[in-house]
């Protein structure tokens, strides 16, 4: 059965140069890309329907790097008597132009952040155009509801910290995907673990993978993520036994463990408001002061347990009061 799969690739030059001098396991952006093509041959090799595009995300730009619906252009290298033709194709789709682009950035532009959103929107917009294609092609263009794709997925490699101004696209972004039937997974594999790539794992149905043995890469590419989500069920996939559901707020997009959620449109303060800067409702006084004076007292940080015992720690999973 045809399967799609859209790789979204963090390339961040400062936190890949982390990752590769990190004391405990380093991992060079070389050792992984040689680990990744490993994995997307794995994945093309799975059957000749399965459709895979890579998406990468650069400091300041995302791009598409492959796309095995597009016709490729012909490979300039020669190819050893070893090697396959298509497999050849992609590996130097992917990483010569990774080598190029990484090369063609100057020292100020390799510090500006990577954001990931816009690399996961690109992959959701191809997702959106094989659907299109696919409904043509089986003669609902007409329907209201289009056919989903049999089991789309996006999987996000990413070694950047959250990137808390990103809070509402991504959220975003995983609306489109419940809508699309999209499956996203993600695997982080290096630095804190990522709060909104644990969300979008959780809300769209997919697995969240904190990468702790860094030199098993491969296997833990080829054992969680290659299996479709549709098979899923019957194999043991790692899920995640906790979600850290907190939000950024969207007055100064930090993580909140405790948010103020405007009772018209949802948006999230970290602190009342008397008006809503995104809708402009304006509240009551008297549930202003009724909510100030529900706010726990300011604790300096790190603060492991909260007012009422109730714990701040990490990982808490209850939900913004309103
Ligand atoms: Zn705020
Ligand atoms: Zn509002």
């Amino acid at each position: 059965m045809m399967d799609t799969l859209c790789v979204v690739i963090d390339l961040s030059v400062k936190h890949w140069q982390r990752s590769a001098t990190a004391s405990d396991q380093p991992l060079s952006l070389p050792a992984f890309l040689i680990q990744l093509v490993a994995f997307l041959n794995a994945y093309s090799a799975g059957s000749s329907d399965n459709a895979l595009a890579v998406f990468a995300a650069f400091p300041g730009k995302s791009l598409m790097l492959y796309s095995s619906t597009d016709t490729q252009p012909q490979s300039t290298t020669v190819s050893g008597p070893n090697s396959y033709p298509p497999f050849q194709l992609l590996d130097d789709a992917v990483v010569s132009s990774i080598i190029h682009h990484l090369e063609s950035l100057s020292d100020s532009e390799q510090e500006a952040p990577c954001p990931l959103v816009g690399a996961l929107t690109k992959a959701l917009c191809f997702i959106n155009r094989l659907t299109l294609d696919h409904n043509t092609n089986t003669s609902n263009a007409e329907g209201l509801d289009p056919i989903a794709l049999p089991d789309p997925r996006v999987l996000i490699l990413s070694v950047s910290p959250d990137i808390t101004s990103s809070y509402i696209p991504i959220m975003n972004s995983i609306f489109s995907a419940q809508k699309l039937k999209v499956t996203i997974d993600a695997c982080q594999l290096s630095g804190p673990d990522s709060v909104f790539l644990q969300q979008a794992a959780h809300l769209t149905g997919g697995s969240y993978l904190y990468l702790e043995r860094r030199d098993a890469l491969l296997q833990h590419l080829t054992m969680t993520f290659l299996p479709s989500p549709s098979v899923r069920g019957a194999i043991a996939v790692p899920t995640q036994d906790k979600v850290d559901f907190r939000a950024a707020c969207f007055c100064h997009k930090n993580i909140v463990d405790i948010g103020f959620v405007c009772s018209v449109c949802l948006s999230i303060f970290c602190q009342p408001v008397p008006v809503c800067s995104t809708c402009r409702t304006k509240f009551p006084m008297k549930t202003l002061q009724r909510l100030n004076a529900s706010r726990p007292p300011a604790q300096p940080r790190p603060a492991p347990i909260g007012t009422n015992g109730v714990s701040k720690a990490n990982g808490s999973s209850y939900g913004t009061p309103a």
